[in-house]
């Protein structure tokens, strides 16, 4: 009944994890969920009250402008500028999307031939493989090593596969890894794709969950960036905004163009109210953001001197809401965890072969919640 592209998925891993889960609720265990990447923080009340106030306009409830609105794009461009000093053509290079994954999953659609390469990190976000899949492309894996600080090797990429890719998908700060790239590495993948004729992609919702007062970079603070991609981003992870879908990608006109025409033939854009509240929050003030990163910050503190004090060796990471902790075999840790002290964390495997061999904790959950995990996980002895 189905095609050979859904039998193509890969297969969802994380649904035995998932049936698990279901088990030990059943048996009323106390479930600590350290699964989920998804910011257990409410949305700011300024960004609400946008929304409320917009959805009783009647102008905003007919069909939206395919692009985004022209208030919205330029409230992108603004806080592009702001951000990372990057300036934008707001009518050309900004695009309105449903959340990243909208952009990410689409935009093969505009680039890939059946058979063309698109080079994607593994581990890595499973958007990066379905997009290329429904364009019938194929994934050159690039693998995320602790000894390379979970950079990809450009140099490693075959010549054949580098001069036939057509995409490149890159994400920092990363997930599931957290690890951070700084702008020499960008400068890098610029280089790389100017010599061989590929579309950078740019995956950067991430980019304001930073502690200790790390600042990531945008791509398009590298030179030459906006000739050869562009960068999807999110209000998703920095206004605690995963449920409201709705995000930028910015860069190259040309490439901008392409994912358009494709979204323009498969949705019809972004909510108005929706448009109006995001505005709000990247024009209004950040202190929300600042206070997000300190809890997380809190969080992360005590999740990794935790592990550390359980003889786990577990870098503390300087950006997004996950730790990365090597451990001999992903799958049958995160089922020990699971079964015997109802903690969920995803095992590596699930983003890629390269993520065998670490677990992934979200720290998307209250901080007493956390130590709740540790003292079980010190009872069990790992
Ligand atoms: C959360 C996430 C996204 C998607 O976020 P949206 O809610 O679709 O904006 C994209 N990439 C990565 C790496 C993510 O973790």
């Amino acid at each position: 009944m189905y095609s050979t592209r859904m039998s193509n998925l890969p297969p969802y891993l994380f649904a035995r994890i998932d049936e698990m889960k279901t088990e030990q609720a059943k048996k009323g265990v106390d479930i600590i969920d350290l699964g989920v990447g998804d910011p257990d923080l409410p949305t700011p009340p300024h960004i609400v009250a946008a929304l409320c106030a917009a959805a009783q306009d009647p102008d905003n409830h007919h069909y939206p402008s395919y692009a985004g609105m022209p208030a919205y794009r330029e409230a992108v461009a603004s806080w592009y500028h702001k951000r990372f000093g990057v300036t934008l053509d707001a009518s050309k290079e900004t695009l309105a999307l449903m959340g990243s994954k909208d952009g990410i999953t689409h935009i093969g659609e505009a680039f890939v031939n059946p058979g063309d390469y698109v080079l994607a990190p593994s581990p890595g976000y499973p958007g990066y493989s379905t997009g290329t899949l429904f364009a019938e492309g194929k994934v050159h894996e690039m693998p995320l090593l602790r000894q390379n600080n979970f950079l990809p090797v450009l140099d490693n990429i075959p010549k054949n596969v580098a001069r036939s890719a057509k995409l490149m998908f890159i994400n920092y700060p990363n997930n599931p890894t957290s690890a951070v790239a700084p702008l020499s590495f960008y400068r890098e993948v610029v280089d790389f794709a100017t010599d061989n004729g590929i579309v950078v992609v740019s995956d950067n919702p991430y980019s304001e969950v930073a502690f200790d007062g790390y600042r990531a970079p945008s791509f398009l603070e590298a030179k030459g960036a906006m000739e050869v991609g562009v960068e999807m981003h999110s209000l998703s992870k920095t206004y605690n905004m995963t449920g409201w879908r709705i995000g930028m990608a910015v860069g190259n006109a040309e490439i901008l163009a392409g994912l358009g025409r494709v979204k323009t033939n498969v949705d019809s854009g972004v909510f108005n109210a929706v448009q109006h509240a995001a505005i709000a929050a990247l024009s209004g003030p950040q202190d929300c953001v600042r206070e997000a990163c300190t809890i997380y910050q809190e969080r992360r503190d005590v999740l990794v001197s935790g592990l550390r004090e359980l003889g786990f060796d577990v870098p503390a990471p300087k950006a997004t809401f996950y730790v990365w902790m090597p451990v001999k075999d992903c799958m049958s840790f995160a089922a020990t965890l699971l079964n015997t002290s109802g903690i969920v964390v995803t095992p590596g495997i699930g983003f890629g072969s390269s993520g065998e061999g670490y677990v992934r904790f979200a720290i998307t959950r209250p901080v007493e919640r956390i130590k709740e995990a540790i003292e079980r996980m010190r009872r069990l002895d790992l």
